[in-house]
């Protein structure tokens, strides 16, 4: 999927083949082992890797994912994404991603533990707050965060927060940074709605995934005025097209780890979540969940992308058909999180630590930069929400290959 949304913005840019060539694959791509030892005794060899996609604007930056299907293609993927994202927003940074192929929930804290530091310091010699920093993503938490910068640091023989964004606040973590992207969906979902002319205040909201992203996403979309009728994660949904109280819904989850078995609602399937009448539809969790098969019966007005990939080539080209849903591609919608992690990472560089407020009115000014520029570039040139988005933040990669030039 990223290659092929590559590929159509190379053709639209009119780039030549070698200069494809040169952004399109990765700077460098690292598979190791990552062997530990198990709390039985006994050593386990995991499969370790980490993509830097490009160094031309500044460190590489991206998350390191702890899930059973990790593989080099889908880090380079999303090593690529994380690409255009930063440059979209303007962040000085190219992409990267990592990951391990372990399952978290099958591991015991101790083992993550040892999974984490190895993995870091399998990496001592290619990561630097100057070169590629490291964050957390699917399977991994502030707690990994906080033991790869101190596996790091040791090897530096000093504190180097820098390494890392997503930490503890304790250890240098940035206020606002959990909530960043829930919170920076929502700012988009009301930017959008001035657009397109929907009363928030009477919208309703569908929400696939009800984990840091999607969770925030609604607790913010309700304070905009919002109503969620429906909420869903990996064992089932929920339906009250009334409106879910979302207070009691956080203590149930609080209470069951699940949404699932919520009183106040009717369960609903995930595969009909997604086509629920609706304003608003946030996909906030795996990738591929809009596909040929039910784009064409979407009924919403906003689609705001949450999650990372979650709309199929195929399906987009279905969306572009249909002008009623206005699109807000994943690398705007979801970038939010990347941005609070770059004030992370500036503040540990100076070691001067900003308030939630600044950090949040600092998110929203870059992301409402970020959206006029994609909603002026598409309507200018007669492009999809996505099709803008790409060619913005290829393009600024472009330039700065072509600036810096080739070396020797
Ligand atoms: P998370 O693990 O906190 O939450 C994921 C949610 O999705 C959980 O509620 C889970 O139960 C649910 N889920 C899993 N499988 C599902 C299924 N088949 N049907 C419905 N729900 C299912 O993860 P997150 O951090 O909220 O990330 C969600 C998405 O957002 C991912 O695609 C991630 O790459 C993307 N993203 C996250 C951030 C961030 O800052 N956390 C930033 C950018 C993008």
């Amino acid at each position: 999927m990223a290659s092929q949304q590559f590929d159509e913005v190379a053709d639209y840019l009119q780039l030549p083949q070698a200069e494809r060539d040169w952004i399109k694959y990765p700077k460098r791509a690292l598979a190791f082992t990552v062997p530990i030892r198990r709390d039985n005794g006994e050593i386990e060899v995991f499969s370790g890797y980490r993509v830097q996609h490009h160094l031309a604007l500044g460190p590489a930056k991206g998350g390191v994912r702890f899930h059973p299907e990790v593989e080099l293609g889908e880090v380079a993927a999303l090593a690529m994404w994380m690409s255009w994202k930063c440059s979209l927003t303007g962040l000085p940074y190219g992409g990267a991603k990592g990951g391990v192929t372990c399952d978290p929930t099958q591991l015991s804290a101790r083992e993550l533990e040892r999974i984490s530091r190895r993995y870091a310091q399998e990496l001592v010699a290619f990561i630097s707050p100057e070169t590629d920093v490291l964050g957390p993503d699917m399977g991994t938490n502030d707690q990994t965060m906080a033991w790869m910068m101190d596996t790091y640091s040791g090897y530096c023989g000093h504190p180097a927060p820098g390494i890392a964004t997503g930490k503890p606040v304790s250890l240098g973590g940035s206020l606002g940074r959990r909530e960043s992207t829930g919170r920076g969906v929502a700012y988009l979902v009301n930017q959008a709605s001035g657009t397109t002319g929907l009363d928030i205040t009477r919208a309703t909201v569908v929400i696939q995934g009800f984990g840091n992203v999607g969770s925030v996403a609604a607790l913010a979309l309700a304070k905009y005025g919002a109503k969620i009728v429906a909420v869903s994660d990996v064992y089932g949904g929920l339906y009250n097209a009334q409106g879910l109280n979302l207070a009691a819904l956080e203590k149930h989850f609080a209470q069951h780890n699940t949404v699932v078995g919520f009183p106040e609602a009717e369960p609903i399937a995930n595969d009909q979540l997604l086509l629920l009448p609706c304003d608003i539809l946030v996909p906030a969790a795996l990738a591929r969940q809009i596909t040929a098969a039910n784009a064409g019966k979407l009924q919403c007005r906003i689609l705001a992308e949450g999650a990372n990939g979650p709309t199929t080539p195929e399906a987009d080209a279905i969306l572009r058909q249909r002008p009623e849903i206005f699109v807000i591609p994943d690398i705007l919608c979801n970038a939010g999180g990347v941005v609070v992690s770059y004030f992370e990472w500036v503040q540990n560089l100076q070691s001067l630590y900003w308030s939630e407020t600044e950090v949040m009115d600092r998110l929203f000014g870059i992301l409402g930069n970020a959206y006029t520029q994609v909603c002026d570039r598409s309507r200018q040139e007669k492009i999809s929400m996505r099709q803008a988005a790409m060619v913005q933040g290829v393009k600024r990669v472009v330039e700065a290959h072509r600036l810096r030039g080739l070396f020797p």
